[in-house]
């Protein structure tokens, strides 16, 4: 991993934030830079003196320098407002490396903002520019406005937007999912890799601090499975109608919770199956997306299935199950299943039922998913209170392992054990690695840096998967690895 607590100040990547007025430029910038100073340019333009910011960002365990373009407008008429920009920002962009195209989440993206997106791509081509839908706190995915929002947005044409408030903080762990990446792939691009970075101290606590971020947990599957009970279970109170005809839940729930000090949101589940179930029957549609979208928000998503369907029916996942399941996997969440209503079987402990449960499932994970070894069954009665202890353990320690971060000393020293132990068919089937670096958790992944013009073929990828997952206890986890050539 690359720390960029060592980064020289003057090394450091620059983002710039950019955007119509009032979109909340100076409070993304303020909430960046936190309490810290900063640098305040005075750039005569059109001989009125304007100003552009620069601080210090820091945001989880990622620093970058951060410069906010707001100062320069605030005089101007909205008419000049872009020229005026233009003429300012122009000079810095030769040293920016990343654009934020601040939109304003509730008013959609108006004529302005198209304006801002067609002058980066004329002045700024190739620069890689994240539009940010800033005041999204009032905005809701239960009632699609966010849905839409994030529309519109993504027509600005720069890929997927993020969803943020500057005001409350909210989405600034997807923020930093997004920039760490990109900002990584500066670092390394730029050489900057061995002589300025000092790798992390192991015992940095900045893993620690990616792991507190809100956990975004998903609760699936089937109607009557037992979710709701599950979810009050959870919830200890009755927040969330249970009863016994199918698809009774809400369409929507939405709630937060703490878990031992940590803060739980729970994404919408109800009305996933519905929309699972027409995506089997119908065309690419809405519903996929919004099924995916789902996915995509949760960190851990959890599979409930019903222990007496699968004893009565001697099998363990019906289809929309399978996809779920794999689904999760693909988008890289987390996963947990969840064998519900096993106080049904009690007392049924030597049949041949009771074990095809507890034998079936895992087994019929491992078929299903054969790329994500090892992923956790657990098997509760959502009836009984103990259930929300198993379950949220299970959850947290998936959630854990999935934000894992690994520093890149120790990653190489695992890396020439791992070949040292290994034993190749010759010399020249062993593949020529030169370094092996965590880009990013959540889902964790991996760079493998290859030398000349060697390439890790599916066996590689295999092997060193498997060991990853081994030697640092990422079973269940979708673990990810690229390669990239050096010279
Ligand atoms: P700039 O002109 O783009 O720098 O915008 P400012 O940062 O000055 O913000 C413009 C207005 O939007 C101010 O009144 C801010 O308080 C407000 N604002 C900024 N961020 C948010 C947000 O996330 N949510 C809400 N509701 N208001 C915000
Ligand atoms: P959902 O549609 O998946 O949300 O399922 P519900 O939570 O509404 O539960 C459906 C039915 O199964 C209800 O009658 C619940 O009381 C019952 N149920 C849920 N969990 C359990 C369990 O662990 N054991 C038993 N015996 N019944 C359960």
């Amino acid at each position: 991993m690359i720390d960029f607590t060592q980064i020289h100040i003057n090394k450091l990547p620059t983002v710039l934030i950019m955007g119509r007025p009032n979109v909340g430029k100076s409070a993304l910038f303020n909430r960046l830079i936190r309490r810290r100073e900063a640098l305040v340019y005075n750039t005569p333009t059109d001989h009125v003196t304007r100003d552009i910011r620069e601080g210090v960002a820091k945001l989880g365990n990622l620093r970058f320098r951060v410069l906010d373009s707001a100062g320069i407008e605030a005089e101007a008429s909205s008419g000049s407002v872009l020229r005026r920009t233009a003429e300012m920002t122009r000079n810095v962009l030769s040293r920016t490396q990343l654009a934020l195209l601040l939109v304003d989440a509730r008013d959609g993206v108006l004529p302005m903002d198209l304006d801002v997106g067609k002058w980066l791509r004329k002045n700024a081509p190739g620069m890689k520019t994240i539009v940010v839908m800033n005041k999204a706190e009032s905005l809701d995915d239960c009632d699609g406005t966010l849905a839409a929002a994030a529309g519109e947005a993504y027509n600005l044409g720069f890929g997927d937007p993020i969803a943020l408030s500057a005001e409350t903080g909210l989405g600034m762990a997807e923020l930093h999912e997004t920039l760490r990446p990109l900002l990584e792939e500066y670092v390394v691009q730029n050489n900057l890799c061995d002589d300025d970075i000092q790798e992390n101290d192991e015992n940095d606590s900045s893993e620690d601090m990616e792991c507190k971020l809100p956990l975004q947990l998903a609760i699936v599957g089937r109607p009557n499975v037992g979710k709701s009970t599950l979810l009050n279970t959870i919830l200890q109170e009755d927040r969330v109608l249970v009863g016994p005809e199918a698809g009774l839940t809400r369409d929507s729930i939405r709630a937060e919770f703490q878990y031992e000090g940590r803060t739980v949101y729970l994404v919408d589940t109800a009305g996933w199956l519905e929309r699972t179930k027409q995506q089997e029957k119908g065309p690419a549609s809405l519903s996929i997306m919004q099924t995916r979208k789902h996915l995509m928000r949760a960190h851990v998503i959890v599979l409930v299935l019903d222990a007496e369907e699968i004893a009565k029916d001697r099998r363990s996942m019906k289809h929309v199950e399978v996809v779920i399941a794999r689904r999760a996997v693909e988008e890289g969440r987390g996963l947990v299943v969840i064998v519900n209503k096993m106080d049904l079987l009690r007392g049924k402990e030597n049949s041949k039922f009771y074990k095809s449960v507890i034998e079936a499932v895992p087994q019929e994970i491992q078929t299903v998913i054969p790329q994500v070894t090892g992923i956790p069954v657990v098997f509760v009665s959502a009836l009984e209170g103990k259930s929300q202890i198993a379950v949220m353990n299970q959850v947290i320690e998936t959630y854990e392992k999935w934000c894992l971060r690994l520093p890149t000393a120790r990653l190489n020293r695992w890396l020439r054990k791992v070949m040292s132990r290994h034993s190749w068919k010759d010399q020249a089937a062993q593949p020529k690695i030169k370094y092996f670096t965590q880009v990013k958790a959540r889902p964790p992944t991996f760079i493998a840096f290859m030398s000349g013009k060697t390439q890790l073929s599916d066996t590689d990828f295999r092997f060193l998967t498997r060991s990853l997952k081994e030697d640092f206890d990422l079973g269940g986890i979708p673990v990810r690895i690229l390669q990239r050539t050096v010279e």
